[in-house]
Order: structure tokens, then sequence, then C-alpha cells
């Protein structure tokens, strides 16, 4: 799958998630989600569903921030075993949720930050990153970025849920990759086989530009008419 398509998923599983999960209550964490948490979801949720292809050099998520995300690149490539490996299972998602969750429980400023970067890399990968000018380009994310974070930090939302979202990402990006030609190994380092290989469809192939795509970018727009209350837009009378 491309990375486009990645962060779509995110985007539509957040939001398919938001009405099964609304109300409820899981050890410490409280899933009590108004338009910011769904908004900030979604976005951490495309962010994190680009996190496992930090593996690949080419990748969206990889030449995002340039020299960081690309020495990063590297760190990943190694300490998970290359490309399509390690990052790639429930392992890395487990992981990422546990680190993400601790971050949060440990100060409110690198959630803020984690949220701005992982937020940056969800706009990257749904095509704020106009390939043709890439000096406007990155001027527009990172404007779009600090503002979309601005607010939400205005909004004072609770993150309690923010690792929840982050191996939930994680997760949808393997199974994306599934469908499409690729096998991945989820249950790596137990187990290194990779499942699903040779089974869907190409990547970057016709059913992905011409169905996938398309089908997830009406999910966002269903899903957004669904879970917010458009009414208080309209004017009264
Ligand atoms: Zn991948």
């Amino acid at each position: 799958m491309m990375g486009h398509s990645h962060a779509l998923t995110g985007v539509v599983g957040w939001m398919a998630v938001v009405p099964l999960v609304q109300g409820t209550e899981f050890l410490t964490l409280s899933f009590d989600l108004g338009p910011g948490e769904i908004i900030a979801g979604s976005l951490v949720c495309a962010g994190a569903a680009l996190l496992p292809d930090l593996d690949h050099k080419s990748a969206t998520i990889t030449r995002t921030y340039g020299k960081v995300t690309e020495v990063l690149s590297d760190i990943f490539g190694w300490a998970f075993g290359g490309h399509r490996m390690g990052t790639h299972s429930f392992f890395f998602a487990a992981l990422m949720g546990t680190l993400v969750t601790l971050l949060a429980m440990w100060s409110e400023l690198a959630v803020q930050i984690f949220v701005f970067l992982l937020i940056g890399i969800a706009l990257q990968g749904l095509g704020f990153g106009l390939d043709k000018n890439k000096a406007a380009s990155g001027i527009i994310n990172a404007m779009a970025t600090g503002a979309i974070t601005l607010a939400l930090y205005s909004a004072e939302l609770n993150y309690t849920w923010l690792g929840l979202a982050v191996a939930f990402g994680v997760i949808l990006h393997f199974f994306g990759d599934m469908i499409t030609k690729m096998g991945v190994p989820m249950f790596w380092p137990f187990w290194k086989k990779r499942i699903g290989q040779d089974k869907g469809f190409k990547t970057n192939g016709p059913v992905e530009q011409k169905v996938v795509t398309p089908l997830l970018t009406i999910g966002v727009v269903l899903f957004s008419v669904y879970l917010f209350d458009w009414s208080t837009l309209l004017p009264e009378y």
C-alpha cells in the first residue's frame, strides 16, 4: 500500500472505532471522545499508520523530517531486521503503544510535541506534500500542522487513549500491507514467516488507485457526517 492509503486507513479506522468505544472505560483509560479527540485521534492514527515503513529508505515517513527521520529509519531498519520485518508485527504495535502511554503519563509537553510530529507525518502521508513544489508544500504542511496542533492544544484534550491510537494505527498498517501483495511477519520475533504473501492486489495498482483509495476517502466523508454534530454550524432561526 502507498503512504496515502495507509494514512487514510488510519483516519477511517479511528472514526470507525469511536462509536464502538464511546463512553466506555478500560483500566485507566476513559473514552469520552468529543470532536477534538475524534480529529486528534484520526490524525494520530494516520501518522501511526505510517510508522512501520520507517524501516524503508524511500517511504513517506522517512522523508518527512529530513535527516532526523532518515537517521531514525537507519536505526529502525537495524533494530527490527530490515524492511517489512519487526516494524510490521504485533510486537512493534505493543511496544509503540506502551512507549507512548508511558510518555503520556510522564509529561504533557512531550505529548504535545509527539502529537505535533505525528500530525506532520499524517498530513505528509495524506498528500499535503504536493510533490511538484517541495518548498511550498513543506511550508503549507508545517503551517497546517502547527495550526491543528495549536487548536487541539487549546481544546485541552484528554490524551489517555494516545498509546492505544498509536498501536491501532500500526496494526492497521500491516493489515493494509497484507491486503496488497505483501506478506507481513505479524508474529515477529517469535515467528518470522511473512503471512498473507501472494494474495491480494498490487501496491499502487488499479485496484488500490481506483477502488481502495476512493472508498477510504468516501469512508472519511461518511464518518465525518455521522460523528460530528454539524447542526451547530447552521444559522439559528
Ligand atoms: Zn509497510
